[in-house]
């Protein structure tokens, strides 16, 4: 038997739908959720994140902000920008993309960003409201594996949940959520002593690494699901191709479900961007949040 493959790309459009189906309900034009994007510099991937943010935000119905800056914008004109969507009702939302140039404190910049309208979640509030378990804006990707693995399991609670990678945008927030479910939770990282032996604990595996097809077919405990974060651009048979950190080709003969790489986390994290901006709405607006 081999694993049933997650379909991230439909998942998302279902939430995209749903979003779109709550914005209209929202009415009036002026009225609408707004997200602002702030992308300094030229980082080609950056650029089509952008792209592809925009163009979603608006078949959503929402209203859509550029703010592209140069290369060398110094701190302070950024934190102006910053300071000026902070104080602007027709923006619920603001994005700063990452990574930003060398001369610019990336911590500083993102507490910067109102909480309320931290879409991103990663301001420290954002971070330790999370943490404490109180209402926050959850960060995109994390959100977008949470869904998926609901969809899949229902309920979480009691499962062993094996997280490699601990960044603060993925991993770490990930291992929050699961957490919050529930799950009995381990965060391995490049420290993590025989990594393959933590990963066969597993029922709920989630990737976040950053190196292409780390994670063996024989590191699965099998049936377990397997949420493969990763998105490494690789070189082979003389193409250019996309891989996640997961081994696609041993995994799909040992998990029960995994997602794919593209087509399984990547969707997700747009619209949950989309969710967390009107969810900002929502809060910032006092009216019901999407159920
Ligand atoms: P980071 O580089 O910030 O973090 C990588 C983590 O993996 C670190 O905690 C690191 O450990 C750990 N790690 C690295 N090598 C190993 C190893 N050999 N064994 C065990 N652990 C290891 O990456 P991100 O969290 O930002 O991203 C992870 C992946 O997810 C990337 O491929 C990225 O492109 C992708 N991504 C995909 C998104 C999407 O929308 N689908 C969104 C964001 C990221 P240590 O802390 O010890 O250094």
């Amino acid at each position: 038997m081999t694993a049933d493959i997650i379909d991230g790309k439909a998942f998302a459009a279902t939430v995209r739908a749903r979003v779109a189906a709550r914005v209209a309900e929202l009415g009036d034009n002026e009225m609408v959720p707004g997200l602002a994007v702030i992308l300094v510099g030229d980082d080609p991937a950056s650029q089509v994140y952008v792209r592809n943010k925009r163009k979603q935000t608006i078949e959503a119905g929402m209203r859509s902000e550029e703010v592209r800056l140069g290369a060398d914008t110094s701190e302070s004109e950024l934190l102006q920008h910053i300071a000026r969507l902070n104080a602007d009702p027709t923006i619920h939302g603001i994005l700063v993309q990452l990574p930003l140039p060398p001369q610019i404190d990336t911590l500083r910049v993102l507490d910067a960003v109102d909480p309320a309208k931290d879409v991103d979640g990663f301001h420290v509030t954002n971070v330790g409201r999370l943490a404490t378990g109180q209402a926050a804006m959850v960060p995109c990707t994390p959100l977008g594996c949470l869904m998926l693995l609901k969809d899949r399991l229902g309920s979480l609670a009691g499962r062993e949940a094996v997280v490699v990678g601990r960044s603060n945008i993925v991993g770490k927030p990930m291992a929050q959520l699961l957490l919050r479910e529930n799950c009995t939770v381990t965060v391995a990282h490049s420290r993590t002593r025989d990594l393959a032996e933590v990963c066969r604990r597993a029922e709920i595996l989630v990737a976040a690494v950053g190196q292409p097809r780390l994670v063996k077919g024989d590191w699965i405990r099998p049936g377990a699901t397997v949420i493969d974060v990763g998105i490494n651009r690789i070189e082979e048979d003389g193409k250019s191709r996309l891989v996640g950190d997961v081994d696609f080709a041993s995994a799909i003969e040992v998990a029960g479900a995994i997602t794919p790489v593209p087509g399984g986390v990547g969707p997700m994290t747009i619209a949950c961007l989309l969710a967390n901006t009107l969810t900002a709405y929502c809060r910032l607006h006092d009216v019901p949040e999407l159920a």
